[in-house]
């Protein structure tokens, strides 16, 4: 399979100093026809372990878990449902507020945007404190979702994220320590 770490470029001191950025947007650079294609590799590594189980909804928190999710949802026969920052949603919504990596924010999502029942796979580029994707859970939870899954494109192991997730069942592409 394509090496995806390729296409990951660190950025030291960002957004704050002492901050190791992981910046996949040189993943979604490659030209939709090249071969091999990057976006494509990541999408597949993404999907892999729910290709069998019956996904209803990919759900995903802006900005970047949005770039992800739509491939997905279309490789999974899915729809796509928003998870926004405040401001955002014009209708009815659920909020949570969480802590981030650095700072902390709130989450929204639609009273409607998944129905009961609905089983529905969260996916953002990157596992680091599980703060946002908790988030996500809970509000998904609000809406009395079946959480099939967390799937993450990079997962830094050292802050955690994956023992905060847990019962959640999550799939991570790229480890990095
Ligand atoms: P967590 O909530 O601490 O797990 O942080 C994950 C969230 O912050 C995700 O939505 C990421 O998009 C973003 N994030 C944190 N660190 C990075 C990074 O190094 N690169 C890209 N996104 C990051």
């Amino acid at each position: 399979m394509l090496d995806l770490r390729r296409y990951v470029r660190d950025i030291p001191d960002y957004p704050k100093p002492g901050i190791l950025f992981r910046d996949i947007t040189p993943m979604l650079a490659t030209p939709m026809l090249a071969t091999p294609d990057a976006l494509a590799t990541a999408t597949e590594a993404l999907a892999k372990p729910f290709l069998d189980a019956k996904v209803d909804i990919v759900a995903a928190a802006e900005a970047r878990g949005f770039i992800f999710a739509a491939p997905l949802a279309i490789r999974l026969g899915a729809g796509f449902v928003p998870i926004r920052k405040p401001g955002k949603l014009p209708f009815d919504m659920h909020s949570f507020a969480y802590e981030l990596e650095y700072g902390t924010d709130e989450l929204q999502i639609h009273v409607d945007g998944v129905k009961p029942g609905q089983r529905v796979l969260i996916v953002d580029d990157l596992l680091a404190t599980g703060g946002t994707m908790e988030a996500c859970c809970r509000l998904l939870e609000k809406c009395d979702a079946e959480i099939v899954g967390c799937s993450f494109l990079i997962h830094l192991v050292q802050l955690g994220g994956k023992e905060r997730l847990n019962p959640y069942p999550v799939h991570t592409v790229l480890d990095y320590d």
